[in-house]
């Protein structure tokens, strides 16, 4: 398993280095999130110790469980929180995270501005959009992007420094991409989280900053 992930982490990093390049970016200017999700903290501490440091998880109380004590080992270790953030819980995220990739309703915006103010504690934010515009899934629709981040951004002082996107899974994922990068670029947000596994280099030809990839790093999940 060990030596799984340690070789499966440099050639996904290759791959990301060779999408930057033959998209003609710089290879750093893409950041690879290992989403660790469902995979426990012994898996994510042999990531670390192939010297990784940037990680996905997409529920606040796995997140609880699994990163305080790597963090003691590894202070330098990154967290991102990708998966839907209940009110209740934004405390505990602002706490255990590091980037809150998935801002995508007014109620939460408002809660962690709120919890910011008391806490001092203002990681960067990204909001997610639905580009899909998937009943089930979170995010902003790409109708109300634009209020949203104005929203965020302007009137309750959150830290939004970009975009994220989940797109439907049946669907071609470039156009989805692209819509992501025009309202960042209207928006003039810098940083797109987008591409997971299966799509990874598709997104950073359309622009990703950073790439949320989990299977082909750590192997196919059991169910939740
Ligand atoms: C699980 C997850 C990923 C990673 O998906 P893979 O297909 O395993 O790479 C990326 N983004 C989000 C939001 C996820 O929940």
């Amino acid at each position: 398993m060990e030596g799984n992930i340690a070789a499966n982490l440099a050639a996904v990093s290759e791959r990301v280095v060779a999408a930057a390049r033959g998209a003609g970016r710089a290879p750093d200017s893409v950041t690879l999130v290992a989403v660790s999700k469902t995979h426990p903290a012994t898996t994510v501490r042999h990531a670390l110790m192939a010297g990784h440091r940037v990680f996905g998880e997409n529920r606040v109380q796995e997140a609880e469980a699994k990163f305080p004590g790597l963090r003691e080992e590894f202070p330098d270790l990154a967290l991102h929180l990708i998966g839907p953030l209940q009110t209740n819980k934004v405390r505990d995220a602002l706490s255990v995270c590091d980037v809150i990739e998935s801002v995508d309703r007014p109620r939460l915006a408002q809660a962690l501005a709120k919890e910011m103010d008391h806490s001092g504690r203002r990681p960067p934010c990204l909001i997610e959009v639905n580009t899909g515009e998937e009943a089930q899934k979170a995010g902003i629709p790409p109708a109300e992007a634009d209020a949203f981040i104005v929203q965020c951004r302007d009137r309750l002082g959150l830290p939004i420094i970009g975009l994220m996107c989940v797109p439907p899974i049946d669907e071609e994922p470039a156009l989805h991409f692209a819509l992501l990068r025009e309202i960042a670029r209207r928006n003039e947000l810098g940083i797109l989280s987008m591409g997971m596994s299966a799509d990874f280099e598709k997104a950073i030809r359309f622009g990703a900053t950073h790439v949320r990839v989990g299977t082909a790093i750590f192997g196919a999940r059991g169910q939740l």
